[in-house]
């Protein structure tokens, strides 16, 4: 007995001894399996940055070559102005396919001989369609509104980015009526409502639905996926899209627009998941909150992209959080249209101006309404860093309608991650609006990150902007418009960029909320800004060829050359070490266009993030009032930007209807902003077309080469200052013009001048304010290959002199060959 008692003590220890070295075995083993399931996601993550570098490094090459290939640039710009209605519409409607089916590489899709077909009825059945988005012009409104679908309209907008009203003027410049505004986005989808927030993540194919009978979800087994959601944070890929898969969000296959009734039923059912959702997600925040809080965001962005490795990652969180629960009843829930009875059309119309949108109608939307989360599918999957920097939000307004500020403020609290949003900062530009004081002040200490700055005069959007950013104390400045509302996991992709590279100033897509139904709508995918002369902003869609090239998805960020303005995030370092904004910039116009050369030409980035989407009332006019002319506000704005930024292709911004601030006189004192960017050794502009906008046709003079006579037959040669003729040969340089956007003949810094009728020839030194040097060339159609003198009143032209083979001025007479010209080469007519 006693042997048996010894032998199981001496066999326990060794049992115990082997139980106790299991479990240590266990625990490093979970350890292990934990670094390496952090160490795949970071790793994932660094390969997707570095795909994306070498994406963009090829982007500008890639561009250049596809504008080597064109012979004719000039006719180039006439051809896509001419295709606008067609080959762009139709590349924007392949490219809505793409976005409706969440994600998937283009080429599949686009290969797919079904899809047009799926298209239509998949339509019928989700209705996310783009909603024309229908602004009147008035006064100085500048919006042209794309509806997608209507090639005439798309035409319309290609062709007049911006909405600005160009006049053609004699010698046929543009003149410029109205100015920069955010512009609505193309592909705005016509007349159909979004997708209701149960399809958004999973549309329904139109087959599906339309043969199949509705699924029977089982409802337990999602709440159990769900709740366990957070579980799954890391790594445990396949069993978080099976979360997502049975989301009850998503899981029917009723069609629903077939059934008002049915919907209804579906929108009451959507409404407890809102509530599932936030709450799932708040479980997640707070698990990421511990290692933002222990890791603090490092400095540099090079120590950042060694850091990938070692900090933990998470999916992007989805919040939409809510204090009370939503009315399903609501007008305008899920951002639906609403629409006003007939009986109430002069409510809205008198209440109009105040925002120059559908007040009446927003004033009846609840202010946390819910909204569809546009993002492409694989959005909500994709992996962002725990210890992101955090940001302020800046919103500045004047005499903001109350349920829109209200709307937009509720929107950034309910569907940011709390702990990166370290504050919301309202800036009153002095609104004159007795709600937005007291009132507001009450209203917003119910919030505690909310913070109100109140301008003592009213400075305009860009003074406003900089009063706000001095008074932010996050890592990280968000500006938005005060009319606005932030989708589902809006945030973090922004702060993701800045936490990869502090340069890097990611901008969302700006969706549109319709102005008149209050309606969120989409838009095409792969826009970017860009500008026309006279820097109009405007949306382009990205090259097909380079989307193909890069087998870009929909949720990949896209360069863009020229931010809307409105909305974006930047690095609060690196907005000051850029000089922030010119602060001689008034009031509004010309700021994005500032902020955009200044990051690209030193040293940044910008970009518009896909994953990120917020929503924006596009307005046709400025609520508001100019302190000065508005015209006249927004060119003086647009002229300082000029000529800092633009070096010898300032030309090209004066001729296109700008000759009028030639002058200088009214701009304001520029030295402090020349200063910077000689200091801040920022590129050319040249750089900037070349690396950053090569699809842009920037000649920098309209016509150039040899100057031949048709009369002579020969070629005008500057001997000594003298004017001669001689047998044309390219390889003398005397034989070289050019011929200016200001309308200058030029050689090197030597001009033409026109003296008085058989005065004869003068050369002098070339000065853009100088009536004298000024000719007309290819301005009317009888005077076609006529040099017309500005100077000389009525219809002087240069004549060549068959006797002496000099020249002289003379009256311009159509048929008289000696005074027909032409250059060897046109860029621009
Ligand atoms: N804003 C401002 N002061 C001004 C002009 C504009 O604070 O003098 C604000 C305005 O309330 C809005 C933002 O700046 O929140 C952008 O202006 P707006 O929406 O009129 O520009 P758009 O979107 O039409 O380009
Ligand atoms: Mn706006």
């Amino acid at each position: 007995m006693m042997k048996v008692r010894r032998y199981l003590r001496g066999s326990g220890r060794i049992l115990g001894f082997v139980f106790i070295a299991s479990v240590i075995w266990l625990l490093l083993d979970m350890a292990a399996l934990r670094i390496s399931l952090n160490d795949v996601n970071s790793q994932l993550l660094k390969e997707e940055v570095i795909k994306e570098r070498q994406l963009f490094k090829q982007q500008s090459r890639v561009t250049q070559l596809m504008k080597r290939g064109f012979k004719h640039p000039v006719q180039r710009v006439d051809l896509a102005a001419e295709h606008a209605g067609t080959e762009p519409l139709n590349s924007s409607i392949k490219l809505a396919h793409v976005y409706r089916q969440g994600g998937k590489k283009r080429d599949q899709l686009l290969g797919d001989k079904k899809m047009n077909s799926l298209h239509h009825q998949g339509d019928a059945l989700l209705h996310p369609k783009h909603v024309g988005n229908e602004h009147k012009e008035g006064a100085g409104a500048k919006n042209a509104t794309p509806k997608q679908g209507d090639p005439a309209k798309k035409k319309a907008v290609d062709l007049d980015l911006n909405g600005a009203k160009l006049e053609k003027s004699l010698d046929g410049s543009n003149k410029v009526v109205a100015s920069n505004k955010i512009q609505v986005p193309p592909g705005v989808q016509g007349k159909k409502h979004p997708p209701l927030p149960f399809l958004e993540r999973e549309p329904i194919k139109a087959e599906d639905a339309e043969t199949k009978a509705p699924k029977k979800v089982d409802s337990k087994k999602q709440e159990k996926e769900v709740k366990e959601e957070p579980k799954h944070e890391f790594g445990k890929k396949a069993s978080k899209h099976k979360a997502e898969k049975l989301h009850p969000m998503k899981a029917t296959s009723k069609p629903q627009n077939k059934d008002i009734k049915g919907r209804e039923v579906n929108i009451k059912k959507e409404d407890k998941q809102v509530h599932g959702k936030a709450e799932s997600n708040q479980n997640a925040v707070k698990g990421i909150l511990k290692p933002a809080i222990k890791l603090k965001a490092g400095k540099d962005s090079k120590e950042k992209a060694n850091a990938v490795r070692k900090s933990g990652v998470h999916k992007v969180l989805s919040l939409d959080a809510t204090n009370v629960p939503r009315d399903v009843n609501a007008v305008g829930q899920f951002g639906q249209a609403a629409n006003v009875a007939s009986d109430e059309n002069f409510e809205v119309r008198k209440r109009w101006n105040e925002g120059h949108f559908n007040v009446y109608l927003s004033d009846q939307i609840p202010v946390d309404r819910a909204i569809p989360d546009t993002r492409p599918r694989d959005c909500s999957r994709k992996l962002v860093h725990d210890d992101l920097p955090s940001t302020s939000v800046i919103f500045c307004f004047v005499d903001e309608v109350w349920s829109t500020l209200l709307r937009s403020v509720h929107s950034v609290l309910n569907r940011s991650p709390p702990h990166l949003l370290k504050e919301i900062i309202l800036v009153d530009d002095f609104s004159t609006k007795e709600y937005l004081k007291e009132k507001l002040d009450k209203y917003m200490l119910q919030f505690p990150k909310v913070r109100i700055i109140r301008l003592k005069e009213r400075q305009g959007l860009i003074r406003a902007r900089l009063a706000g950013a001095a008074a932010a104390k996050g890592e990280v400045l968000t500006f938005l418009d005060s009319h606005i509302e932030c989708n589902v996991g809006w945030l973090e992709p922004l702060l993701e960029r800045v936490y990869l590279d502090h340069r890097k100033v990611p901008c969302p897509v700006i969706e549109v909320i319709s102005d008149k139904d209050m309606s969120y709508m989409l838009v095409d995918n792969f826009q970017r800004g860009i500008f026309k002369w006279p820097l109009v902003f405007g949306w382009s869609p990205l090259p097909e060829e380079y989307i193909k090239k890069h087998n870009m998805t929909i949720s990949d960020p896209i360069r863009c050359p020229v931010m809307a303005g409105g909305l974006f995030s930047i690095s609060k370092k690196y907005f000051y070490e850029l000089g922030s904004y010119d602060p001689g910039l008034d009031v509004w116009g010309g700021e994005n266009m500032e902020i955009s050369f200044k990051i690209w030409m030193c040293g940044g980035e910008i970009e518009i993030i896909p994953c990120s989407r917020v929503g924006h009332i596009f307005r046709g006019q400025n609520p508001y009032k100019f302190p000065k002319d508005r015209q006249k506000t927004v060119e003086r704005n647009l002229a300082r930007v000029a000529e800092v930024w633009l070096d010898e292709y300032k030309d090209l911004f004066y001729s296109h209807g700008y000759q009028h601030l030639l002058d200088k006189s009214d701009i304001g004192n520029l030295t402090e902003q020349i200063e910077l960017r000689k200091k801040l050794k920022c590129k050319s502009f040249k750089w900037y077309l070349d690396n950053v906008y090569p699809d842009m046709e920037a000649p920098l003079v309209k016509a150039e080469g040899l100057l031949f006579n048709q009369g002579l037959r020969r070629c005008l040669s500057l001997q000594d200052g003298s004017p001669v003729f001689e047998i044309c040969d390219s390889s003398h340089q005397s034989q070289h013009f050019n011929y200016t956007w200001l309308r200058l003949l030029r050689q090197n810094d030597q001009c033409v001048a026109a003296k008085g009728k058989g005065q004869g020839f003068a050369l002098q030194p070339c000065d853009n304010t100088k009536p004298e040097l000024h000719w007309f060339y290819k301005s009317s159609t009888s005077l076609a290959d006529h040099l017309i003198a500005e100077y000389v009143s009525l219809h002087m032209c240069l004549e060549a002199d068959p006797h002496n083979e000099s020249v002289d001025l003379n009256p311009c007479d159509s048929r008289n060959f000696y005074q027909k010209w032409q250059f060897t080469h046109y860029n621009a007519h």
